[in-house]
């Protein structure tokens, strides 16, 4: 049966490799077709090789605390080149009150930083007496934050989060949607602080009862990638595939026929279908649904994107007098600064940067500054060196310069996203046949992106067995 795939990024690769390994092991039949409009597969993900340097032009890794990244690689075949982070780079700071200070990673270090003063470390702790809301409303990170952990922790602890995770602006982003998990322990425990105290009882009873409990890699896991960088990931994607990718095959539009789909390629051409899933990014699948569905489209185009532009320094490392073992920073909410922070590159992997040179990724511009989608790269950079200069006492000129311009760089999940993706869900089931994937709706992180596939293929599976049985499979 003809599947086609539009969108060639994490999102549309994974999906097709899952489709193509599930398809094999139920003996169902295949012929698959990832369509993507760019000259290259891996969207977002890109690793650029430059004298001696290897910058990342969108993610710089994936996260082992999640299975699913790590089992696609097991699946490829590729988890010998895996590359996991330093662990110096278990070391993140929060630029705040102009100052770096050290994420505190325990009870006591937290009780020892300076992140948060006494009064907000008090509020903080206060979370556990504050009755949990439990009317389902969708409220805003920033508001959720205000109400349990008081404005400190807003500004110097979730904001620096959401920025890291969306480039996002908490005002308006939807804890339900965005950290759904929080949500979730609000409404089980009553309160963050009681459910880490049930949690944490929990885990300790099952390792005591010989059980495997997961590892204290810290909250967040231990960055991954490659030692060619996170695109080897897509690339091991493309070159496994059985099916065809072919690039420069934008589709612009989807006209549904009576057992399929018929698409319109930007050059003019056509190609039948009877399976379509769309891993595009939502503002592009708005403009190529709006001439057949336009209510589709219009709520697709109601999920914005945060611009951002990715700068890239290399300096000698002797010009930097600061000590550079960790992650790098993120900035707190309301310090006024032009970046959302800097990720020290050259120390969360060792072969970043040639020998004696050092590699800074700062991302500039996000939610709050859309501005910065505007400027020339003359005034990024300027910007980038305002802020390395005031954060990290940078004076040197950069060695090598390199700027990575994203207009739409990170889907926002505002209030009301939830609702909206299970209104477009609905209206998309009447395309019998279509199926929806990709970062806009369910996650962006690229374990997120891999679960989402994962479940869209089981699902398009399905439909498969229920169309080709498989006893007249060819
Ligand atoms: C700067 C940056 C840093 C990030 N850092 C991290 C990180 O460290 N860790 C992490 O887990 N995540 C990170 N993310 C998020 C993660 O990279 C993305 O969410 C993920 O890569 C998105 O994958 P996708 O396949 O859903 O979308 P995309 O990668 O956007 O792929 C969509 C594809 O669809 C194609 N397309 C568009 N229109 C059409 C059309 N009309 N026809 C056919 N094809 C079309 C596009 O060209 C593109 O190739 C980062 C993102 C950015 C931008």
């Amino acid at each position: 049966m003809k599947i086609v795939v539009m969108g060639a990024g994490i999102s549309g690769l994974s999906t097709a490799i899952a489709i193509e390994r599930l398809a094999a092991r139920q003996e169902l039949a295949v012929e698959l077709v990832v369509l993507e409009k760019n000259s290259r597969s891996g969207g977002k993900i890109f690793s650029i090789k430059e004298e001696g340097y290897m910058c990342e032009w969108g993610p710089n890794g994936f996260l082992d605390n999640k299975p699913m990244t790590l089992e696609l690689c097991a699946q490829l075949g590729i988890t010998d080149r895996l590359l996991r982070s330093d662990d110096n780079a278990r070391k993140r700071f929060i630029y705040a009150a102009d100052q770096l200070h050290r994420l505190p990673e325990n009870g006591p270090s937290f009780l020892r930083s300076k992140l948060l003063s006494w009064p907000g470390k008090m509020r903080l702790a206060a979370e556990m007496m504050i009755p949990p809301k439990r009317d389902g409303e969708d409220e805003t990170l920033a508001n959720f934050a205000r109400r349990r952990l008081g404005s400190e922790a807003l500004e110097r602890l979730i904001g620096p989060m959401v920025s890291g995770i969306f480039a996002g602006d908490p005002e308006t982003m939807s804890l339900q949607s965005c950290f759904p998990r929080i949500y979730q322990l609000e409404q089980e425990y009553g309160g963050l602080l009681k459910a880490m105290i049930k949690l944490g009882k929990k885990k300790r009873a099952e390792r005591k009862a010989g059980k495997q409990v997961a590892s204290a890699a810290g909250p967040g896991g231990v960055l991954t990638s490659f030692s060619g960088g996170i695109q080897e990931l897509t690339d091991a994607l493309s070159q496994q595939l059985k099916g065809e990718i072919r690039t420069h095959s934008g589709v612009t539009r989807i006209a549904p026929r009576a057992e399929g789909f018929l698409l319109s390629l930007e050059d003019g051409s056509q190609l039948e279908t009877e399976l379509l899933i769309s891993s595009t990014p939502a503002h592009a699948l708005a403009e190529i649904l709006a001439p057949t569905d336009k209510s589709a489209a219009e709520l697709l185009a109601q999920i914005p994107y945060a611009p951002m532009n990715v700068v890239c320094f290399g300096y000698e490392r002797k010009k930097i007098s600061r000590d550079l073992a960790g992650f790098g920073y993120l900035i707190a909410k309301g310090e006024h600064r032009h970046t959302l922070g800097t990720l020290w590159d050259s120390s969360i992997f060792p072969n970043r940067a040639p020998e004696g040179q050092v590699l800074l990724r700062s991302m500039h511009g996000g939610a709050t500054n859309p501005a910065a989608a505007l400027m020339s790269t003359t005034e990024i950079r300027q910007c980038v060196m305002d802020d390395l200069r005031r954060i990290m006492g940078i004076e040197a000129e950069p060695d090598f310069v390199r700027i990575f311009r994203h207009e739409r760089a990170i889907p926002q999940y505002t209030p009301g996203h939830a609702a909206r993706v299970a209104q477009l869900t609905q209206r998309l089931q009447t395309f019998e046949g279509f199926f929806l994937t990709g970062n806009a709706f369910s996650g962006v992180g690229i374990n997120d992106c891999v679960n989402a596939s994962n479940q869209v293929a089981e699902k398009v599976i399905a439909e498969l067995r229920k169309r080709q049985p498989p006893s007249l499979s060819a």
